[in-house]
């Protein structure tokens, strides 16, 4: 077990505590056990390391992006060594199961690569000019000093997605991760630093959402803001910077379904809605937490889904033989709880859970049954809002139409699913889901680094984060005429 310590900030190359008065604590969710502890950092330390990060995008911006990327393979590499290590500290700090936190540390590895490879590309366009004896052609330049924000949840994953793009493409960086999950980000930032990322280009602040990110996201030298958790914080930082006009990414809440039409293969379905329903304790931005199930497999699937939740195993996520963790904290468990009572309240039937876990493996740590309500209505607010907990709600449909149409009505669009085997079912699925990650025949999670991530509606504002269009956020498109003639050549007029 990690001994406790206090992770620093690290500004212009320098690991120093934040200047606030306050202190937090990072717990292990599954024991309560104290790892580690943040100092609160003010809003001139936010202007610092702003400061730092515009002076060193100075000369970061002129390093060639190939070289820029082996900076990226350096850091892939340190990733690798350091796995195993970064996976139980991260199943310490936010309780994920270690199976699933060496998948998120990989995941951290490979768009290192993927990433560090775009170095050699940055792919713009050469395009014959209308005009003779001119060249048009476009480039990427990259649009500053990036201001990332990121969630607990996927506390390496999620700062990758930002922090290489951001890199590889000529930005300097200053990053204030999640309060809930800080030794992950001060590892990381300590194995960039490792990888020779020169001092400046790469500064992380601790601190509370009110006021570091708000200072970020208010800092005019901040040029891009690209942040990922609630939409309600994503409204809040995109009116904030939208007065600057300044660049924002949004990536949010989801209310993520599994539609099951009757002529699907229910043992691979019942398969796919556990792992996305429970796996992470339901915490994941792409976390089932719909189920729409056509009506005469409905009572079907409800029994093989009971019976699969009552072998599930919870505790301590270190443990390998552990299923389902605990979610992040007491306020976590409280309204997830009170979902369950808001449901209750509306009339949906709860199939199983429902209760805060106190006992055996579960007794020091916040833990929540697994939970299954049926008989859901479309209407009520379990079927509409993010719960971000391990409950699922079955609501029954007649049709694919009403499935679709029951996918769809809700305000977000991150991502859906369909189990069938007809291939007319599968492409209307594909055609008509409104959600920016489908998936047919399998669950709602599993999204691979190398396309785009990211949702229609409340989830998102058009941007996304991962794949090669992750660049699109992180840099503006130049476009460049150079005229060779000698003469002036007017475009439009010249040539008609
Ligand atoms: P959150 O409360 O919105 O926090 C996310 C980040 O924003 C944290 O670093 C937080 O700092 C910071 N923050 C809070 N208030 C702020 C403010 N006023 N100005 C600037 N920054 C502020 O979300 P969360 O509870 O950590 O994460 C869960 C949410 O993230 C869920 O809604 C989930 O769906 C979403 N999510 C979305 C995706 C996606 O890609 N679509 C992926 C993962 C998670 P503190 O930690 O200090 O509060
Ligand atoms: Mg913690």
């Amino acid at each position: 077990m990690t001994a406790e310590i206090t992770y620093l900030n690290f500004i212009n190359g320098v690991w120093k505590k934040g200047s606030g008065t306050r202190s937090v604590e990072n717990v292990n969710p599954a024991n309560r056990k104290v790892l580690g502890m943040i100092y609160e950092s003010s809003k001139a330390d936010v202007d610092v390391a702003v400061q730092a990060a515009v002076q060193a995008q100075k000369t970061w911006r002129l390093v060639p992006a190939p070289a820029r990327g082996e900076f990226l393979f350096r850091i892939g590499e340190l990733l690798r060594k350091n796995k195993e290590r970064l996976a139980q500290l991260l199943t310490s700090e936010m309780g994920k199961v270690i199976a699933e936190a060496r998948g998120e540390v990989q995941e951290a590895i490979d768009m290192a690569y993927f990433m560090g490879g775009e170095g050699r590309r940055l792919v713009g366009q050469t395009v014959p000019s209308e005009l003779p004896n001119k060249q048009a052609m476009s480039f990427r330049a990259p649009v500053g000093v990036a201001g990332l924000i990121t969630p607990w949840n996927f506390p390496i994953a999620i700062a990758s997605w930002k922090i290489f793009p951001a890199l590889v493409s000529g930005n300097s960086v200053v990053w204030k991760p999640a309060t809930d999950t800080p030794a992950l980000a001060y590892e990381f930032v300590k194995l960039i630093e490792e990888a020779g990322v020169p001092k400046g280009v790469i500064n992380l602040v601790f601190g509370s959402g009110s006021t570091v990110g708000t200072a970020l996201v208010e800092h005019p030298d901040v040029n891009i803001v690209s942040f990922t958790g609630s939409t309600e914080v994503g409204r809040a930082i995109s009116s904030k910077a939208g007065e600057q006009f300044k660049k924002v990414s949004l990536e949010m809440g989801g209310k993520n379904a599994i539609i099951v039409m009757d002529d699907a293969d229910l043992d691979l379905a019942v398969d796919g809605i556990i792992w996305s329903a429970f796996g992470t304790a339901g915490q994941r931005c792409t976390a089932c937490s719909r189920l729409i199930v056509h009506e005469p497999i409905k009572e079907d699937l409800e029994n093989r889904l009971l019976s699969r939740i009552s072998e599930l195993k919870m505790g301590d996520g270190l443990d390998e033989t552990v299923q389902i963790g605990p979610v992040i904290n007491e306020p976590a468990l409280k309204s997830i709880h009170e979902y369950v009572r808001i449901g209750q309240e509306e009339g949906a039937n709860l199939l199983c859970g429902g209760q805060i876990l106190k006992s055996g493996d579960c007794q020091n740590g916040f833990f929540y049954a697994p939970t299954l309500f049926t008989n859901v209505n479309r209407e009520m607010r379990v079927a509409r809002e993010e719960i971000f907990g391990p409950v699922l709600s079955i609501i029954s449909v007649t049709s694919l139409e009403e499935a679709i149409e029951v996918n769809n009505e809700v305000n977000y669009g991150l991502s859906s699913s369909i189990f069938t085997n007809d291939t007319n079912r599968t492409f209307i699925a594909m055609r008509d889901l409104d959600t920016g990650i489908v998936y047919i025949n399998a669950g709602t999670i599993g999204a691979e680094i190398h396309l785009p991530f990211g949702g229609t509606k409340h989830t998102g504002n058009g941007h996304r984060d991962s794949g090669v269009v992750a660049l699109d956020v992180f840099t503006e498109w130049k476009s460049v005429y150079v005229d060779y003639s000698q003469k002036l050549q007017r475009a439009q007029i010249d040539n008609n």
